[in-house]
Order: structure tokens, then C-alpha cells, then sequence
């Protein structure tokens, strides 16, 4: 309903309209063009077509922004008090509120996805991590120590702000993966340059003007616009930053850990994944094949969080399969900005050639096709939801991290837990997990042995801002959201006196 009423051409929150524009880069509270002069085309990927151009960002603009950011740390943000800072990140959840269409609409355009995953999803979501941590920019305490040493002592620890934070988010939830940086580090009093993604850079730049009009002061959260292996690389690398922060892939984060050395600034990385989902014989299985079918087909599949090797004990594997195939086809497959659409396209065409060419690469190992796996005759990048069977454990489909609405299905046998326990932990990622079944003794010794950073039971997807998220193994450095983002974004500093 909210669609509707900014749809109109022009209107003042006309998502759409602010999308067209040129847009340049946000460094120090205002709009400045790149010093190179380059624009970059975003596209619509439901049409191929561009949809607005944004600025060029490279080094130099880098190293611009990271000045911005070090002179606000420095200056005004370091001398706000915590409650002024919780203030302005509170009425920052309220302004994207009050635009939750226009940010939907953005939002839906840059990446594709469905309006109301937007408008209901992700925007609200949004919203919501802003407001808890700012109710945590005034509850950063140290604490006192008792020491044993003779004397008279008085030890406390103080967390202080980390400093000029770099953050690096990517396109599958353009707003989400934003604000899970972003909010942490400005509730601890951090300072930031984000680089968004090259394929949806607009929403952020939008928010950074609503973070100006919430009274953010200049310079505290700076946009640098621009490509991966310029401006990202430049921002990995600077010597003025103190601490990255990454969402992406696992070999970009591969080379962001090693421009990080450098100055050794701190790390943070939430990678690839390649989540299990496995489906015991006693699950409810109307319960398992919706969740299942969702939790490989929602966004597209685009969510490092993606069911994306489905297990299946083989009582109830040809229901299951079948099941799971009905859904896949029942979606309705659309521009993510028609408000029927259930399935977006993919981000890119790279995106959707990649796709094929790994389930390519499967069919001629022997892999079969169960369902999709082809590009619906339409423009845009669309990827039909996929089936693939008859797999083995060394094929790439079952291996990479595919980020497209494709699904393996692995029948199981035994009853024991520790065969599928296996067969679930046999990749370099762990970052997510989903286990269906009603047996609650079952379902815990499972999820210990799970060797992944979030396990499901009962449900796929399901993210609160309040629980850590991130990856064991290849899937990351650190987690995300709760109290533990906290940390990512803070040093401890022990104070030691004597009193004499
Ligand atoms: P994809 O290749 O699917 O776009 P990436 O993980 O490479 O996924 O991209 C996620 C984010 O990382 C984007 O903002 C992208 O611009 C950025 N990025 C890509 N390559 C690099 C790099 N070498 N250094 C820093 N950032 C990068
Ligand atoms: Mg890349």
C-alpha cells in the first residue's frame, strides 16, 4: 500500500526518482563527484536495462573519505555523549520508517527481489537493528578488577571506540548487510566509509541522507561508490583505516585479510556458505518441504545463509524432492517491483552465467536435472528454480557457493546422526544449517555437531538482530549482530593504579 503512494513520477520519496538521478559520492556530509570524473551504469536486472548511474570512487575519493572520517571521529562524534549518539541512530530507525516505500522501492529496483521481501522484510529489519544498538550506544561499561598483587590496586577496563572503520558490503541485501555494519560501529562511536556494492549502491547513499537528517554530524558515515578491486582494494589497504569489516565472498575476503596486514587493522569477515538442510524421517513434512523449498529459493537464492544441500532421509526423500520441486515451480517469477512476484531474477548477468555454467560442469559429471535449471525466455537474469540429483560430494554444484535459487537433494539412510552429520560438514564453509525434525533429543545432538555459526531447527532463514551471525571455517572472522557485533567495533583498554 505504502508502494503506491510514493509510485507516483516526481513526488517528493519517489523511490524511483531518486534511482534515475546521477549520483555522487557522500564523503564529509555532502555530494562530491569523483576526482576521476567516471560514473558507473547500474542496471535493472529484471530488464538489463540501466537504471541510474552512480559515482566512480577510487583511491583518491578513498583516501578523501577516510580524512572525512578521521577529522569527525576526532572532532565532533568523540565528543557526543553516548545518549546524543543513541538519539540520532534511534530517529535513524524512525526516518527509514517513514520512507519504508521509497527505500523499498530502491531497494527492489538496484537488486531485483520482491517488493514486499523489501517493504515487509528488509526494511523493517533495517530499521529494527538500528534501534537496538542504539539502546546499546549507552550501555558500553568496563568493568573493575580485583587483583592480588600487595598493594593497593584499582584495575578497570574501558571500551573505547575502535576508530575509522571501513565497511564493505555486498548486494544481496543491500539495506540489511548495511545496517548490520553500520549501526554497531556507530553506536560504539566509531567513525565509517562504506563501499557498497557495485550493483546496488544506491540505497546507502539514500540512508546516508537520512543519517544526515537524523543529525549524524558531517563526516561520521561517508559512501564511497565505486568497484570491488579499486575502491575496495584502496579501502582494504589504507593505512588510515583502523578496522574492515566485509560481507562477501570467500575468496574477496581472502584478499582483503591479506591487504588488511599492512597496517595490520583488524578484521572482520562474513563469507560464503553453503548451508545443509537436512530432513529427518519424524520432521512435519508439510513444515520441512515449505521451509526447505523457502530457505533455498527466497531472494533467489541469494543469501549466504541458503539451503543449498538438502538431506534428505530416504523414507521420505521422493515426497520431499517432489514436494520441494512443486513449490520451485509454483513461484511466480517477475520484476521484483510487481507486486504479484515471488521470484526476482538473479543480480547480474555474470551472476546467471555463472549459475549455469555450474550446473554445466554438474550435468556432464553426471548430475541430473530433477527440476529448472534453465533461463526462463524472458530478458533479465532469471534462473528457474533448481532441482539437481544423482550429485556427488566433489562436484562444484556441490562444492561452490552458487547463489542462485539451485538446490541439491542427497537421499540418507541411516538413523544414527553421525553419517548425515558428516556428509552436512564436508565442505570448507559453515556458516548456516537447518534441521527438521520433531525428536528434540535428536534435533540438540545434531545441532552439536553441526560445524556452522547459525543452526535452524524447524526453520531456515531466520535472523533477529539480537543473534550472532557468522561462519566457522572459510565462512568468516567474527559475527555479526548481537552483542557480540559489539565487540568487532571496540578495543579494551585496561587501566592499571596503584594507589599508593
Ligand atoms: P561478487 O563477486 O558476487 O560481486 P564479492 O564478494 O566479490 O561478490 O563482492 C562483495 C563486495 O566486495 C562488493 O562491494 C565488491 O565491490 C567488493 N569487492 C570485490 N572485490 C574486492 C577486492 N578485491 N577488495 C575489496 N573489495 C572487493
Ligand atoms: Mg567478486
Amino acid at each position: 500500500m505504502i508502494i503506491q503512494d510514493v509510485a507516483a513520477p516526481g513526488q517528493s520519496g519517489d523511490g524511483e526518482a531518486f534511482v534515475r538521478r546521477d549520483h555522487m559520492l557522500f564523503i564529509g556530509g555532502k555530494q562530491v563527484p569523483p576526482v576521476s570524473g567516471q560514473m558507473l551504469d547500474v542496471e535493472d536486472p529484471s530488464s538489463g536495462e540501466v537504471l541510474g548511474r552512480v559515482a566512480e570512487g577510487d583511491k583518491a575519493d578513498v583516501d578523501a573519505a577516510v580524512m572525512a572520517a578521521r577529522r569527525a571521529f576526532e572532532g565532533p562524534w568523540s565528543e557526543m555523549s553516548p545518549s546524543e549518539r543513541s538519539r540520532i541512530i534511534w530517529r535513524l530507525a524512525d526516518l527509514i520508517l517513514d520512507h519504508a516505500g521509497e527505500l523499498a522501492t530502491i531497494n527492489t529496483l538496484e537488486n531485483g527481489k520482491p517488493i514486499g521481501d523489501s517493504l515487509n522484510g528488509e526494511v523493517p529489519f533495517t530499521a529494527d537493528v538500528f534501534r537496538y544498538y542504539a539502546g546499546w550506544a549507552t550501555k558500553l561499561n568496563g568493568e573493575t578488577m580485583t587483583v592480588s598483587a600487595p598493594g593497593n590496586w584499582h584495575t578497570y577496563t574501558r571500551r573505547e571506540p575502535i576508530g575509522v572503520t571501513a565497511q564493505i558490503i555486498p548486494w544481496n541485501f543491500p539495506l540489511a548487510m548495511l545496517a548490520w555494519k553500520v549501526a554497531p560501529a556507530l553506536a560504539t562511536g566509531c567513525t565509517i566509509v562504506l563501499k557498497p556494492a557495485e550493483q546496488t549502491p544506491i540505497g546507502a547513499l539514500r540512508l546516508a541522507e537520512l543519517a544526515m537528517e537524523a543529525g549524524l554530524p558531517e563526516g561520521v558515515l561517508n559512501v564511497v561508490t565505486g568497484y570491488g578491486a579499486t575502491a575496495g582494494a584502496a579501502l582494504s589497504a589504507h593505512p588510515g583505516v583502523d578496522k574492515i569489516a566485509f560481507t562477501g565472498s570467500t575468496a574477496t575476503g581472502r584478499a582483503i585479510a591479506t591487504a588488511a596486514i599492512g597496517n595490520l587493522k583488524k578484521v572482520s569477515l562474513e563469507l560464503g556458505g553453503k548451508a545443509p538442510t537436512i530432513i529427518l524421517p519424524d520432521a512435519d513434512l508439510d513444515m520441512a518441504i515449505a521451509g526447505a523449498a523457502s530457505g533455498s529459493f527466497f531472494n533467489a537464492g541469494q543469501s549466504c545463509g541458503a539451503g543449498t544441500r538438502l538431506y534428505v532421509h530416504r523414507d521420505v526423500y521422493d515426497r520431499v524432492v517432489e514436494g520441494v520441486a512443486e513449490q520451485g515451480a509454483a513461484m511466480q517469477m517477475g520484476a521484483g517491483i510487481d507486486p504479484a512476484t515471488q521470484l526476482g531474477p538473479v543480480v547480474s548477468k555474470k551472476q546467471q552465467s555463472r549459475i549455469f555454467r555450474i550446473l554445466e560442469e554438474g550435468r556432464d559429471d553426471g548430475a541430473e536435472i530433477v527440476c529448472g535449471g534453465f533461463a526462463p525466455n524472458r530478458e533479465g537474469y532469471f534462473v528457474s528454480p533448481t532441482i539437481v540429483g544423482n550429485v556427488r560430494s566433489s562436484m562444484a554444484v556441490m562444492r561452490e557457493e552458487v547463489f542462485g535459487p539451485v538446490v541439491c537433494a542427497i537421499p540418507f539412510d541411516d538413523d544414527g546422526l553421525d553419517e548425515v552429520a558428516r556428509a552436512a560438514n564436508d565442505t570448507e564453509y559453515g556458516l548456516a544449517s537447518a534441521i527438521w525434525t520433531n525428536d528434540l533429543s535428536k534435533a540438540h545432538r545434531l545441532a552439536a555437531k553441526i560445524k556452522a555459526g547459525t543452526v535452524w531447527v524447524n526453520t531456515h532463514n531466520f535472523n533477529d538482530v539480537t543473534m550472532p551471525f557468522g561462519g566457522f571455517k572459510q565462512s568468516g572472522w567474527g559475527r555479526d549482530l548481537g552483542a557480540q557485533a559489539l565487540d568487532l567495533y571496540t578495543e579494551t583498554k585496561t587501566v592499571a593504579m596503584r594507589l599508593p
